[in-house]
């Protein structure tokens, strides 16, 4: 497949009938990205009523109208992607084309921690707390929902990041974990506001993140807010965008106050600031 080295991978196909010609474009942006970031399909020039159809292996992705003949869905790589190129499958209409998204390589740092072994390695009831409560959330990633969110995302909470995302850690030497979100800096009591319009789908004291509050935005798009103090939402709770969800804290295996802020996009991680730049 060719590499086309543009800022905006732009596709235009055409496709003749016997009375008349149907033209659609496609692009993917942005262009070029890393594992873990998100990105958009917008297909314009759409037939009235016409739905595309996406996919990147068996995935399906989900598609909201950006106007006149206009759709767009959100997708994601994951942090293990290998750089490269990824053809996303297109079908309109019964015609089928495919778009290239261009993977770069990441490079990721790996941080050495060393820290008393009780904090570390766990006894066998937390152990069994912390999976219990691990194949519950990925019972939420799975949900698919009507779309709540609208335009674009936003930061809830104003203040720099700490641990950036994909940081590798290897702690004591033996024990690896993979940061997938980012710690953003905060004071016991900072308010924390949705990152975009949603519904509470958890609210709950979780042994990792403490105090764990998960919106769900539709279209397979979470967001995941840690270690909070207060919650000002409960489970069930349509939320708007901006609106204060709750405030920070370090509750669960927190070292201090700060707000590990996670997202998923197909149940996939993603990193929550390539969310806010996309283009919508
Ligand atoms: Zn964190």
């Amino acid at each position: 497949m060719r590499v086309v080295n543009a800022f905006l991978c732009f596709l235009l196909l055409t496709f003749l009938g016997y009375d008349h010609a149907v033209a659609f474009q496609a692009e993917v942006s942005p262009a070029g990205i890393y594992p873990g970031d998100a990105f958009i399909i917008k297909v314009t020039g759409l037939d009235a009523g016409q739905a595309p159809e996406a996919f990147l292996g068996k995935k399906p992705f989900y598609f909201s109208d950006c106007g006149e003949g206009c759709s767009l869905a959100i997708g994601s790589i994951g942090l293990e992607t290998k750089p490269g190129t990824r053809a996303v499958k297109l079908i309109v209409g019964g015609s089928k084309a495919s778009i290239n998204l261009h993977v770069k390589k990441a490079d990721f740092p790996t941080i050495h921690l060393t820290l008393p072994d009780s904090k570390v390695f766990l006894g066998p009831e937390d152990l069994k707390r912390a999976q219990t409560e691990a194949e519950r959330l990925k019972a939420v990633w799975d949900g698919i929902s009507d779309k709540l969110w609208e335009g674009k995302f936003i930061l809830p909470l104003d203040n720099k990041t700490s641990t950036a995302f994909g940081v590798k850690r290897v702690m004591n030497k033996k024990k690896v974990s993979i940061h997938r979100g980012v710690d953003i800096k905060g004071k016991k009591g900072d308010k924390i506001k949705a990152f975009n319009r949603g519904r509470v789908v958890l609210a709950d004291d979780l042994f990792f993140g403490g105090n764990t509050l998960v919106l769900d935005h539709g279209q397979g798009i979470f967001s995941i807010y840690m270690h909070m103090s207060k919650f000002n939402v409960r489970p069930g709770d349509i939320v708007e965008k901006g609106e204060i969800v709750g405030l920070v804290g370090a509750t669960g295996r927190a070292s201090g106050p700060h707000l590990h802020f996670s997202t998923k996009v197909r149940n996939i991680s993603t990193n929550p600031l390539s969310l806010l730049e996309l283009a919508l």
